[in-house]
Parts: structure tokens; sequence; C-alpha cells
């Protein structure tokens, strides 16, 4: 979505399928972090974009065993929000397609999922996609595979990524908020148990952390179970896990981590979670998938305008920008995953935070460090591809079936 909104504002004819009828899916994380409000800014957008409802938070904290731990300051960011905002993913994706809309050569096609790729020789010059309405056949000088960790089209284009995995998966479920919780988003961590609490106003949203391929024999043992884990870590909520009444309350999000060793191929570019599956770790791959959006349309805004279709290498050249700060973050979060996640969760105990963590509650400026890692990534990429009000050069020739 980001990616169609700076290319129609490039003047460059964009269409975006997705294969659900709205956004409104709860998955998946809630921050924007702040290099994507600065993304927002260049754009001229980030006065509208905190108008949505959101919660900032500019201290990040944990609660590991009885301690609470600061870890992350994004308060000293060189940013125009120094803070973390937590919005429902589909709120943002709204806010994205509404921007976008503003431009005459953009169109997004709802409940539009795409299923095979259109070749010309070794080039892709296409999309097939499946609609309400009947098949849809799309043609284009350039079809981007932003479509997530399952990612059709990368599997079309005959793309395997390298695993990397994780040791865990997450029950992701909601419970009220009452008088008296904290206000801030928090992570709990305890003997055994991660819980990540996100504060949605009425309800927390909960991600509860389990080992890797264990929901099956969670669930045999009744909601019960799990309703005594969370009032283990968060005994403040004792008085209302009776809200969940069964595992249908409760959603399985499936973890993984891999990447793709080719990001493209000639007419065809993957990015975003098709091209990297970030871990939860660090809430930072919907931050990954925007620059790598923000770094595409720099490179390809100009050529796609001007001159239809581009070659290899300008597509080999957004890979080679975008992967060594995908590699590098999710060395942090598989470092992460191995030598806390899977550790904890192994552990029976009462879990005690490690002398590093302690020295960020006397050191303040040692938080600073995660809060550039979370806040910003490694790689900043900043919105450089023009705005064009006209509309462009029409790229695309599209049929749906049977109406011609
Ligand atoms: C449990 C969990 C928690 C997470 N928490 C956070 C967090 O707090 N913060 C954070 O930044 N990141 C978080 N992440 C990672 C984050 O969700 C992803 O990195 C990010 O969403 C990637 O964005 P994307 O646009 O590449 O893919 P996605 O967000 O997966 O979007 C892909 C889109 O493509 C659509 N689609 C799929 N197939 C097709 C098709 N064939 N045709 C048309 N449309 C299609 C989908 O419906 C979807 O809308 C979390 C991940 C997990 C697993």
């Amino acid at each position: 979505m980001m990616l169609g909104l700076l290319l129609a504002r490039a003047g460059v004819d964009t269409l975006v399928l997705e294969k659900h009828p709205d956004f409104f899916r709860d998955f998946r994380g809630d921050t924007i972090h702040p290099s994507t409000m600065e993304a927002m800014y260049e754009l001229g957008l980030l006065e509208e974009f905190l108008q949505l409802p959101h919660q900032e938070t500019r201290l990040l904290k944990a609660m590991v065993g009885d301690t609470l731990l600061p870890m992350a300051d994004f308060s000293e960011l060189p940013t125009q929000a120094k803070f973390l905002a937590f919005m429902p993913q589909w709120d943002f994706l709204d806010f994205l397609a509404r921007q976008a809309r503003r431009y005459p050569c953009f169109r997004l096609e709802m409940s539009a999922a795409a299923d095979s790729l259109i070749w010309e020789g070794d080039r892709v010059t296409g999309v097939t996609a499946n609609t309400p309405e009947g098949p849809l056949t799309v043609r284009a000088d350039l079809t981007i595979g932003a479509d997530g960790r399952s990612s059709a089209i990368r599997r079309e284009a005959g793309l395997a990524p390298q695993e990397i995995g994780a040791p865990m998966d997450v029950l992701w479920f909601r419970l009220s908020w009452k008088e008296g919780d904290p206000e801030e988003s928090l992570g709990r961590i305890d003997s055994g148990h991660i819980l990540a609490l996100i504060n949605r106003g009425p309800y927390w949203q909960c991600g509860y952390v389990i080992p890797k391929g264990t929901a099956e024999e969670l669930m045999a043992q009744g909601i019960e179970s799990l309703r005594q884990r969370i009032q283990e870590v968060s005994p403040f909520f004792a008085d209302r896990v009776e809200e969940l009444k069964s595992f249908d309350d409760v959603n399985l999000l499936t973890v993984a981590v891999d990447r793709l060793p080719l990001w493209h191929k000639p007419g065809l570019l993957c990015i975003g979670d098709a091209a990297h599956a970030m871990s939860p770790v660090g809430g930072v791959g919907i931050n990954l998938a925007i620059q790598d959006a923000v770094a595409t349309a720099n490179s390809l805004a100009e050529p796609l305008f001007g001159q239809g279709p581009i070659g290899n290498d300008l597509l080999a050249d957004v890979q080679k920008r975008r992967e060594w700060p995908t590699r590098i973050i999710q060395g942090i979060q598989v470092a992460i995953q191995k030598r806390v996640i899977s550790r904890v969760l192994a552990s029976t105990g009462k879990t005690a935070p490690h002398w590093f963590l302690r020295l960020f509650i006397r050191f303040p400026y040692l938080r600073r460090l995660p809060a550039a890692l979370i806040g910003l990534g490694v790689q900043r990429e900043h919105v450089l591809s023009v705005e064009r009000t006209g509309g462009g050069t029409d790229l695309t020739d599209q049929t749906r079936q049977g109406q011609g």
C-alpha cells in the first residue's frame, strides 16, 4: 500500500490488489516507528496521521520477573516523532489507501487475490487474480510481490526463501482494559511466560508467546490452562481471564523468519515480508516493509514514469540497498530468539533480568541504542521520489475476462 501511494504520487499508473475485502484483520502488531512517521512527515502527512486514534510510547518498558526495566528511550531520536505509535494496522492501511486515492493514477482492487504470473519468455509482464466478479488479468511493466510471508507471487516466480527459523509462535487475543490497569503497552516476562500487552483503549491486545509447534498440545489441555498461564504472568488479569470462553477467542499467529536469496526476476520484485519474513521481536517488520517501499519508489518511480519496463539491474540495486539492513536486523532478532526467548520459554523458575539489562536502570543513555535500532533501523530511507499531480502514462492494460 505504501509503495502504491508513492508510485501513484510520482505519476505512475498503479494498481494494488488485496485479496481480502477489507484490512480489518486482527494480526501482526500495531507498531508504527519513528522512521515510518518520518516518511509520513516527508510526505506532508504526519499531522493528519497523528489525528488517528493511537497511543504514544516514549519509553518502552518490560516487566522482567519483579523488575520494571526501561528498555528503549525514543525521546532523543533525531526525528519529528520521538515515540512509538501503537495503532491497529487496519487504521494505518486505510489511511495510506485514502491518501493514495487522491492521485488519479492509483487504483485499489479489494477482494482480488493474485494467483499467477503472466510471462513473456523469462519476463513477468503481469498477474492474474481472482475477484468476486471473475478472473482479472493485469498487464504491467513491473509487478511487485508485497503479499507477505506466504507470498503467492514469490512462489509463482520460483523464488524460494532460505528458512532462518523461529523457536516460537504467538497466541493473539483480547482482554478488556479496566480502571487501575497500567496505561502503557508493556512486555511481561516471568517463569516461562512471555506476554506482550498492547493498550488499544477499551481492551488489551495480548500476544502470548509459546514454543513453536506446541499450540495443539495447549489446546488439548483446554482454555483453563491458558487462562492460568495468563494470570501467572499478569495477575491483574485474574478478574477477566474468563472472557476467553474457548480457543475460538484465540488466534494462532505462526512466526516465520526467512529471506529470499534473490528478490527479483525480470519484470518482478519482492519486498516486505515476501522478500524477508520478520520475527515479531522488536516489532520492526512493518517498518522494514515501509522502508523497502520507500527505497523501491526512490529507485524505480522515475524509470517507471519515463520509460516503462525497467532493467533487471535497477531491481538488483533495490535488493542490494535493502538486503544488508534486513540481514542485520534479522541477525539481531535471531540472537534474541536464541538467547532470550528460547531460554525464558524453557525455564520454570522466577526470571531475573540479565545484569546488562539492569544497567539500563542506572544509565539512561544506554536506552538510546535499542531505541535507535527499533525506531530507525540501520539504514534510513528518505522519500526522494517526486510528486506529480496529473495522471501518468497508461502503463497497465487490464482486462476482466468476460467484460473485455
Ligand atoms: C505474531 C507477530 C507479531 C508481529 N508484530 C509486529 C509489530 O508489532 N510491529 C511490526 O512492525 N511488525 C510486527 N510483525 C511483523 C509484521 O507483521 C510484518 O513484518 C509486516 O506486516 C510485513 O508487511 P508486508 O506488507 O510485507 O506483509 P503483510 O503485512 O503480510 O501484508 C501482505 C498483504 O498482502 C495480502 N495478500 C496476501 N496474498 C495475496 C494475494 N495472493 N493477492 C492479493 N493480496 C494478497 C494480505 O492480505 C496482506 O494484506 C509481527 C509478526 C508476527 C508474526
